[in-house]
Formats: C-alpha cells, structure tokens, sequence
C-alpha cells in the first residue's frame, strides 16, 4: 500500500530523516516509536505531502506520489491524517466536521454525506453527539470524531500522530479502543505513538526511529521482548 524508499529530509542544515525505507502492506498496522525529535511526525508529514522530500520516493499503491508534478489535493483525498491536537472546526457541529471533506473534496451530496457521517458516528458512538458543537464534548470523544472525519472519504491509508497525547490519561482508552477495531476492519494505518502498550497490543509491526534512522524493525514482540540493537535496548529501558 505504502512504499517509502531513501527518504531523506532536511530542515535548512539538519537531517531529519536520513535514509528511511519503509514498506506498508495492505491492512497493516505500523507502529513508528522513538524519541521526541527522532523525526516520526516529519515522516508521517511527508507522507501527506505536508512536507516536501529532499530526496527517494514515496509510492501509494503504485503511484509515486513524491513526483513533483502530483496533484496534491488528490493524494490527500486519499490518505486521513489525525494528529495530536483534534483540529475540529469549533463553529461547525460534528456532522459538518466529519462530512466536510466529503463534500468540499469530493462534491458529495449534501444527503449522501449526512447517511456517511452518520453511519460513522453510529460506528464510533456518538451519534447522539451528531449536532453537538466540539467544546461540548471530551477530550476523548472529540479525537474519535476527529478519527471519524479522517475516515469520512473512504481513504486508503491512515496517519495517525500521537493521537493520544494531548488526552488525560482517563480518555486515552476509547480512542485506543477505536483505533483497535479499525484494524479489525482492515484499514492499513502508520501511527507515531509513545504509547508502547498499545504499540505491543495493535501493531503488526513496530518501528524504532533515531534521529532520522529506522534502528530495527520488527514485530511487537520482536522489538520489545527481545531487541536485537543497543540502541532500542537503551530507548526502551529508558521509557521503564
Ligand atoms: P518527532 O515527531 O519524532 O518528535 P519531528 O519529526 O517532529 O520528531 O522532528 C524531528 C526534528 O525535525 C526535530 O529536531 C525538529 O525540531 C525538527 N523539525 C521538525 N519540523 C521542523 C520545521 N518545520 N522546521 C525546522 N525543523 C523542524
Ligand atoms: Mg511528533
């Protein structure tokens, strides 16, 4: 589904990502950990074209999307993002948030997005919060609409950033709780987590990053019962 090859990445004199190569099949679940720093948002960003490559490519399901001449409001249609801070819309109740894209992006109907929203909602459970505006809900219930939203357009891949850092410690669960029955329904999602407990219960695979290297990959029990480097050694022992 996702193909990173030899992503290099600089902000004016500093390497950010240097070298990353990453192959994301189908209904795969990426857990990418590491370090504040280590570069796992400006991975994710370049992924959805929020940040521009200095160098490799960057395919999705065959089509090179790192080629400069990319319609890039077309790749967007088709990856949903959530990051850290649910950027809901606070004027905009939480149908218009979710059927936005739908019918911005796409000229949905107006009707035919509403059933979609909805029938999202229903699933995330919170359709009873359809007409609620953002500030009335939880921490909690507003990423999993903003979770909601990424999924209103059917995309083919998801990119989920830190979603539960921003979220007091009691909120973290139902959103974990989500993102687990979205693999259930197969989609295939690369997550930044410092979660490592959900990164050993969800992940198919797991990913550690320093600065800008992908150090080992593996399964969860790979990485976390028996990593094979120094570095993810050290990483995780210092997180205990
Ligand atoms: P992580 O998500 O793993 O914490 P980031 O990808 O956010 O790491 O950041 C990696 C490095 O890139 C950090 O040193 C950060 O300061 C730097 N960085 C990120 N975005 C920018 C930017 N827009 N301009 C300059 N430096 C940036
Ligand atoms: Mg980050």
């Amino acid at each position: 589904m996702l193909s990173i090859q030899g992503v290099h990445k600089r902000f004016g004199e500093h390497p950010v990502l240097r070298g990353i190569d990453l192959d994301v099949a189908r209904h795969e679940v990426v857990a990418l950990i590491g370090a504040s720093g280590s570069g796992k948002s400006t991975l994710l960003k370049t992924v959805n074209l929020l940040e521009q490559i200095d160098d490799g490519r960057i395919v999705l399901a065959g089509d090179d999307i790192s080629d400069p001449r990319v319609n890039v409001d077309a790749v967007r249609a088709r990856i949903g993002v959530v990051f850290q801070h649910y950027n809901l819309f606070p004027h905009m109740h939480v149908l218009g948030n979710v059927t936005l894209a739908a019918r911005q992006v796409f000229r949905t109907p107006r009707a035919q997005a509403e059933r979609t929203g909805l029938a999202l909602l229903e699933r995330i459970g919170l359709a009873d919060k359809a007409y609620e505006y953002p500030d009335r809900l939880s921490g909690g219930q507003q990423q999993r609409v903003a979770i909601a939203r990424a999924l209103a357009t059917d995309p083919e891949l998801l990119l989920l950033d830190e979603i539960t850092s921003a979220l007091d410690p009691q909120l973290v669960g139902e959103v974990l709780d989500l993102v687990r029955e979205l693999k259930a329904g197969g989609s295939t999602i690369v997550m930044a987590t410092h979660e490592m407990s959900f990164a050993r219960r969800v992940a198919d695979r797991v990913v550690y990053l320093k600065d800008g290297v992908i150090i080992e990959s593996g399964t969860p029990e790979q990485i976390f019962e028996r990593p094979q480097r120094a570095e993810t050694r050290e990483f995780l022992r210092r997180l205990r």
